[in-house]
């Protein structure tokens, strides 16, 4: 039997007493005394979440080596260490210097060399090392402690929940104070969002809204730097969450609805990833205005020139992206003339899901400041124009959905009909498609789960159909 030699780890906690049954991780520890640091703060995390510790590896449910990559000879150690764990024991996730490591081709040396390793993070990972924990050997339940599920509590239906992605926000629009409120952007580790969206897949999640202030920026704050899932580095960066997210949502049959996007350049590169099967082609992005003057009195991060082409070329690459966006009527010094460029960029834009707002001067919100402020009936009367507008922009692309074969995701089943949304309608904001209840036997509707329909009537806001 080959003893974990390098670091002394009881195989009981005499003081908590954790019981024989709690899953036993396997721990060596190399390398110098930061090293050793990471290596007791993950000791400790697993100690506070039930984890028992093993000095075999045999009689380890899961092996954790802590690798040094500072010269050959620890390198070479480390690699050593990786392949008696494999060995002995198969379930194996390294962390440390070494795993942050890349040969001159540029591939991570230690999938290379161990292919059969679980997950491989960097140094100073206690985080990531958890989560690739709690998914290749599942935390203890104590039903008597843990009164958490392993998704969290959720305030929305079991079959739809959010996942915020970044927390705070680096732009400083004139009419939002929440920078103030909340801080600049904090993004939070992909491993942390991939885990949270695996539990919710789990649990039942069939459509997951990726929501933050700003989610075109995920990762600016920590300069995209590389997490790592399933053993694999992954980017902090939008394009990468949106991917790997969308392979996850494939293993549960799920979607994946993105919110608060705005029109950065690398958008671009989420668009055709909007394939509807499971990152629906939907993109929330608020522009707020049109006319690049109030664009740049509101100190909105993209400036409106180009938004009318950014939309035109989305949809030439993806015919079937529904786009939703929020505007603000009567901003501080909106000439007549600034409302009637915005009314035409609609016309031309023919936005799908729209909300108006009129302004409204926040308690310190520096757009207050700014001259020639809009009266409250003059705002009210422009937000009323738009909507009117939207009103007949929105009855006619709906109306053009007559005859077309849709999947919807059931939300309530009723007496007489069901609701059902489309990739075309977030919960809460969006309109919902009323469902005529299928009396054919095996095509009963199921709140939770899909449905094809097909599409009868539509007004302004909502669809019509009947089941496939
Ligand atoms: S409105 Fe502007 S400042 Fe406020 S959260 Fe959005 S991008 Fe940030």
């Amino acid at each position: 039997m080959s003893e974990l030699r390098r670091i002394p780890v009881p195989a009981k906690d005499p003081v908590t007493g954790i019981p024989a049954a709690a899953p036993k991780v396997g721990f060596v520890s190399l390398g110098c005394p930061k090293a050793l640091v990471d290596s007791e703060q993950i000791l400790t995390q697993l100690r506070a979440e039930g984890y028992d510790t093993a000095k075999t590896y045999e009689g380890a449910d899961l092996v954790i080596v802590n690798t040094c990559g500072f010269i050959d000879a620890a390198v070479q150690e480390s690699l050593d260490a990786i392949g008696e764990a494999i060995a002995a024991n198969g379930k194996v996730i390294v962390t440390g210097c070494l795993g942050a490591k890349k040969d001159a081709a540029g591939d991570d040396i230690i999938m290379k060399i161990h292919p059969k390793v679980l997950a491989v993070t960097g140094p100073h990972a206690v985080g990531e090392v958890m989560n690739s924990v709690h998914l290749h050997l599942p935390k203890p339940h104590e039903p008597f402690f843990d009164l958490v599920p392993a998704q969290g509590i959720k305030l929305t239906p079991k079959h739809y929940a959010y996942l915020k992605i970044s927390e705070g926000c680096n732009h400083r629009c004139s009419f939002c104070i929440i920078p103030s409120m909340r801080g600049d952007l904090v993004s939070r580790p992909i491993a942390d969002l991939m885990l949270e969206a695996e539990n919710l897949f789990k649990a039942g999640v069939k459509e997951l809204l990726v929501i933050s202030q700003d989610t075109s920026a995920y990762g600016v704050d920590v300069k995209f730097r590389s997490g790592f899932w399933n053993g694999r580095p992954v980017k902090t960066h939008m394009t990468q969450l949106v991917e790997a997210l969308g392979q996850l949502a494939r293993q549960y049959g799920a979607w994946v609805r993105l919110h608060y996007v705005y029109p950065y350049p690398h958008v671009d590169q989420v668009i055709p990833m909007m394939t509807g099967e499971n990152i629906l082609p939907y993109l929330d992005i608020p522009l707020q205005h049109a006319h690049p003057d109030v664009l740049k009195r509101m100190k909105r991060p993209a400036s409106g020139e180009k938004n009318l082409d950014r939309i035109q070329a989305w949809r030439a690459m993806n015919p079937d992206l529904v786009i939703r966006s929020t505007f603000i009527a009567g901003f501080p010094g909106e000439t007549e003339e600034e409302f009637e460029y915005l009314l035409d960029f609609l016309k031309e834009a023919q936005i799908d899901r729209l909300g108006c707002f009129a302004y409204s001067p926040v308690e310190g919100a520096t757009a207050n400041e700014i001259a020639n402020p809009v009266p409250e009936e003059v705002r009210e009367e422009r937000r009323a124009r738009v909507m009117l507008l939207q009103e007949e922009i929105s009855a006619k692309r709906l109306q053009a959905k007559i005859g077309k074969t849709v999947r919807v995701l059931i939300d309530e089943v009723g007496a007489k009909e069901a609701i059902g949304r489309s990739a075309a309608d977030a919960p809460e904001i969006d309109g919902v498609v009323h469902i005529k209840r299928s009396l054919v036997p095996g095509k009963k509707l199921v709140v939770g789960e899909f449905a094809d329909v097909v599409i009868t009537s539509a007004d302004a806001h909502d669809l019509w159909a009947s089941v496939a």
